[in-house]
């Protein structure tokens, strides 16, 4: 490991101090040591921000939810809001990591984990992500567990986060605190694809930080969930994910809300695929005939050509659990 500054900060003006003095942000670390224990990442300062006031949920005016940076995923996951109005969000949760994980990982930095590609943590491999420029040794190599859409020539990796998919399907918002002031930023412009600068994960200026996500009020009932497909049922990663939430009255779908996750370089948004659902009456045609659009663009590697058919069932079947059929 390399030499590096620890500081314990306990306001936000100090957090940003250190933060525009380039200081990295720590506060669970169940990423960033194990990253610094390989030499991937070789920050010079760590900034300690678990003691500043972020671990809260609230319910907003609007009547959506406001989750705390520093919210544990556990205690996201088990919040009695969290899991009444968005049981998405507690299941993707609960389908992460390990309990130990759960325990220390906050909101925060789950969604600003990085990929797990092998690769990229192979100090030895050529990585783009890593070290820009070097090549990308996963599009040669063993590429099971990459991505399929959103790819580049530069990078090929998946985003590992669950609840980031949920976070991506229910069109929540990242609040950001910086040298400039308070900044919100939708989900899905947070989270950038790899294009020709995998390195470059998140829409994050020097020294901002992340200080809470929050999820629209959605029109009730709301019924929702996620579905991970992984290879054992603990501790693993998702090969396909789905989170869908939906909100049918008198019989018809008012509102979808669709993203897969295993499958994108980030949480991959299925837009198109929700306006097909809207003004249909749940049916078991109606999610076959959506699902065979979940993985339009797709683009295969050489092992990973299986994510094309399994993408298309996750979500099938994660409809179905959702919205039932008459
Ligand atoms: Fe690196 Fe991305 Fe290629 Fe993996 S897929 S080796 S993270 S550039």
């Amino acid at each position: 490991m390399h030499p590096f500054s620890y500081t314990r900060v306990s306001d936000t003006a100090e957090a940003l101090n250190a933060g525009r003095r380039g200081g990295r942000y720590i506060a669970g670390g169940t990423t960033l040591v194990d990253l610094m224990r390989e030499t991937v990442e070789r920050p010079g300062a760590l900034v300690d921000i678990s003691a500043l006031p972020l671990r809260e949920v609230t319910v907003t005016k609007s009547g959506g939810l406001r989750i705390g940076a520093l919210v544990t995923m556990t205690e996201a996951a088990a919040h009695p809001k969290v899991h009444a109005l968005y049981p998405v969000v507690s299941q993707a949760l609960e389908l992460s990591a390990s309990p130990q994980l759960r325990n220390m990982a906050t909101i925060g930095g789950n969604i600003m984990q990085r990929t797990r590609c092998t690769y990229f943590r192979d100090v030895s491999a050529a990585c783009n992500k890593r070290d820009p420029g070097s090549g990308c040794a996963a599009r040669e190599g063993f590429n099971r567990t990459h991505a399929i859409l959103g790819t580049s020539d530069d990078c090929v990796a998946t985003h590992p986060s669950d609840v980031a998919v949920a976070f991506a399907a229910l069109e929540a918002t990242v609040h950001l605190l910086g040298p400039d002031g308070e900044r919100r930023v939708p989900f899905a412009d947070f989270l950038l694809r790899p294009g020709s600068t995998p390195q470059r994960e998140q829409a994050l200026r020097k020294g901002e930080l992340i200080t809470g996500v929050e999820i629209p009020a959605l029109p009730r009932p709301l019924k929702s969930g996620y579905l991970k497909v992984r290879d054992r049922q603990s501790y693993e990663f998702a090969l396909t994910s789905a989170a869908v939430a939906l909100h049918v009255r008198g019989g018809v779908i008012r509102e979808a809300k669709v993203a897969a996750g295993g499958v994108g370089t980030v949480p991959w948004k299925l837009s198109a695929f929700e306006q097909h659902l809207v003004g249909e009456r749940p049916s078991e045609s109606l999610w076959a005939a959506a699902a065979e659009k979940a993985a339009d663009g797709a683009r295969p590697l050489d092992h990973n050509r299986f994510k094309v058919e399994l993408l298309k069932r996750t979500v099938a079947r994660q409809l179905r659990i959702v919205g039932g059929t008459k």
